[in-house]
């Protein structure tokens, strides 16, 4: 299975990759997951990013198109990958074609998560990830049960800096600008499947399998 999940920051791609890592056995791939750890780590990568994540704009393409190109050539891709999170931009989206073309691969599906701008600001300024294992929360709909605490390991909980309300209203202009038009562009290519990502969690995943199973 070779998939990309489409939609706005806070649509869900992240909760719902992490469902089909489990269920397909193939790896997510985060592009968002991979700069904020090479931020964390303070390497050339994190630091030449940190400015435009923390702005809420788009890292440069050739950056992030190198990136996935190495992350694609690894291993556990053999049986297929989840990207999540690239391609946001249609340069990234020619280059990725190019790339599985030249591996001999093709993608099977692009999943378009569609979510209201009002609740994705709701979502993401409530969104809370823990420190220590990466499981995501949320202060209102999904708290955990001790406060800034991990349910699961006990960790701390943390809120991403780029999920502050007016880095958000910035991140939603971008994807508007830079990411929507891939919606077309997949559906042109005839392999775009969208899906109501409003609904709770668990009806986004089973309507995300049913789709993904008659494909
Ligand atoms: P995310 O975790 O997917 O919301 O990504 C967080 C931030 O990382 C974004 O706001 C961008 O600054 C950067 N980023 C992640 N993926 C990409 C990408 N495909 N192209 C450019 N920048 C990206």
């Amino acid at each position: 299975m070779k998939l990309i999940l489409l939609g706005p920051p806070g649509a869900g791609k992240g909760t719902q990759a992490k469902m089909l890592t489990d269920e397909f056995a193939i790896p997510q791939i985060s592009t968002g997951d991979i700069l904020r750890a090479a931020v964390n780590d303070g390497t050339p990568l994190g630091v030449k990013a940190k400015s435009f994540m923390d702005a809420g704009g788009l890292v440069p393409d050739e950056v992030v198109i190198g990136i996935v190109a190495e992350r694609l050539q690894q291993d556990d891709c053999g049986n297929g990958f989840i990207l999540d999170g690239f391609p946001r931009t249609v340069a990234q989206a020619d280059a990725l074609q190019a790339n599985l073309q030249q591996m001999g691969k093709d993608l099977d599906s692009v999943v378009a998560l569609q979510v209201d701008s009002e609740a994705l600001v709701e979502r993401l300024t409530g969104r809370r990830t823990c420190k220590a294992c990466g499981r995501g929360y949320h202060v209102s709909f999904d708290p955990s049960t001790k406060a800034g605490l991990c349910d699961d390991c006990g960790g701390e909980l943390f809120q991403r800096d780029d999920d502050r309300e007016e880095t958000i209203r910035k991140r939603l202009d971008v994807y508007d600008e830079q990411t929507a038009p891939l919606i077309s562009y997949y559906r042109d290519g005839g392999m775009l499947v969208e899906l109501d990502g409003m609904l709770p969690i668990a009806d986004v995943q089973e309507t995300l399998l049913t789709a993904l199973r008659a494909n």
